[in-house]
């Protein structure tokens, strides 16, 4: 199947039957509903950007698994170029949305985690996890599919273990293995863009040991599967979206600004052997989680500069707005921005630069050198989200309105 278009993702995301919560009200349309929409129109940019004869080069890959091209946030990385587009990928989309693609982008960086740890595990233990991983894998690329990426459980008392919790659900688990697959029970929390997108990509959040086994597991899901419940949790600036009379300037970045954060609940989920790539397997857990944290938190960073971008050049307008635009303290903390920005930017080529690739031919950053600017980077925008700053920064209707408003000139351009 060729690469689909922003409508077919859509047409598709409304085919599902997720069960699906916002407020205790159970969501029959995410493409109607005012909080799903505008993340589904981030999304959807993804697939349109993609069949942009201009933009298709950054957005897309010659899989080394199907031969044929896709879409990036499918691609497996195979050498440090490879992993510097996706961060550059990253920068430039979310200047281009100011929210978030999470509904395809967490899980690359798994699928690259669980590439490399099958083929090991099976070269050790004689499994045949890594077959069934790239058959999957295959099928994503192929079918162009959007998958989330399942790592965060609830935890429960960070004190304990998880076979130390009072409550054994704390970390999702394995409660029974039947001859045809494995049933599941759980739960996972903040997952990015979980109810639109089409699978759920599971792995453990935590190395575990020997006495942990039950809790050794990685899988993949329909989204839209028996025994799933889905809570979308929603920030205060949200609620606007909600309010009878409000459109377009009182929701900030009307197009894109909701950010889709799901708490899942797997109630005795079925999952078929051919969906299952860890089961029981503890002395991999830690391989997996330290190669999937590192990866992800170089691309989660990256795309953090480009709202750090964004950032910058809404508050040059601000300082404009209020006659304070050339004003020396003012450029200064501006040129500040701009610096930290593009030094954050400069850890994650670092990074890149002294990776290394595993004996499956997966490549992956330097966890040493990611660096402790980018992450706080990512803390600093992650709350701007919740204030909805971001999302106002980003929307490029009032932003250009106002940009070319009479009176109005920027001097930061
Ligand atoms: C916007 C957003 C999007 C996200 N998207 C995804 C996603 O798509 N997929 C996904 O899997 N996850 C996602 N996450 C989850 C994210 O990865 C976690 O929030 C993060 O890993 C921290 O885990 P936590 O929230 O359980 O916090 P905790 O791990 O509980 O940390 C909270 C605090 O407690 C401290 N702490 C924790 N344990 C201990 C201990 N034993 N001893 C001492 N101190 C401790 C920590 O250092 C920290 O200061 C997202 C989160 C956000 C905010």
């Amino acid at each position: 199947m060729a690469l689909m278009t922003g409508q077919q993702y859509k047409d598709s995301i409304k085919d599902m039957k997720v069960n699906l919560y916002i407020f205790g009200e159970k969501v029959e349309d995410q493409l109607e509903h005012p909080i799903t929409a505008p993340a589904i129109e981030a999304v959807a940019l993804t697939y349109d950007l993609a069949n942009d004869p201009d933009y298709q080069e950054r957005i897309t890959a010659k899989s080394h698994i199907t031969g044929e091209r896709v879409n990036y946030f499918t691609h497996l990385y195979q050498g440090p170029d490879d992993f510097a587009k996706r961060l550059d990928l990253m920068r430039d989309l979310a200047r281009r949305h100011g929210m978030c693609a999470g509904a395809r982008c967490v899980s690359g960086n798994i699928a690259n985690g669980l590439d490399s740890v099958t083929f090991e595990m099976d070269k050790k233990l004689g499994t045949n996890y890594h077959e069934r991983f790239r058959s999957y894998w295959e099928r994503i690329q192929r079918e162009d599919l959007s998958v989330g990426g399942y790592i965060t459980d609830p935890k429960g008392d960070r004190s304990k273990r998880p076979g130390e919790q009072p409550n054994k659900d704390a970390y999702i688990r394995v409660v029974e293995e039947k001859k045809d697959g494995i049933v599941v029970r759980g739960a996972k929390v903040l997952i990015s863009g979980a109810s639109i997108a089409h699978e759920a990509l599971v792995m453990p959040t935590r190395g575990l040991r020997e006495d942990e086994k039950e809790y050794a597991v990685a899988f993949s899901v329909p989204t839209d599967t028996k025994g799933l419940t889905l809570l979308h949790q929603l920030p205060t600036p949200d609620f606007r979206r909600l309010t009878a009379g409000a459109k377009g300037m009182d929701f900030g970045n009307e197009r894109y600004g909701v950010y889709n954060l799901c708490q899942i609940f797997f109630d005795d989920v079925f999952i078929p052997w051919e969906r299952v790539f860890m089961c029981g397997e503890s002395e991999f857990t830690g391989a997996l989680v330290g190669r999937v944290s590192p990866t992800f938190r170089c691309v989660t960073s990256a795309c953090k500069c480009g709202h750090r971008d964004l950032l910058l050049g809404g508050s040059a307008v601000i300082a404009d707005y209020n006659g304070v635009g050339k004003a020396g303290h003012i450029r200064e903390k501006l040129s500040e921005m701009s610096f930290e920005s593009e030094l954050s930017y400069g850890c994650l080529l670092g990074a890149t630069q002294k990776g290394y690739v595993s004996g499956s031919g997966n490549f992956f950053p330097d966890p040493r050198k990611r660096g402790e600017i980018s992450g706080k980077q990512g803390t600093l925008v992650l709350c701007t989200h919740g204030g909805g700053h971001v999302r106002w920064l980003s929307d490029e209707h009032a932003y250009g309105k106002r940009h070319g408003a009479p009176g109005f000139g920027p001097s930061h351009q």
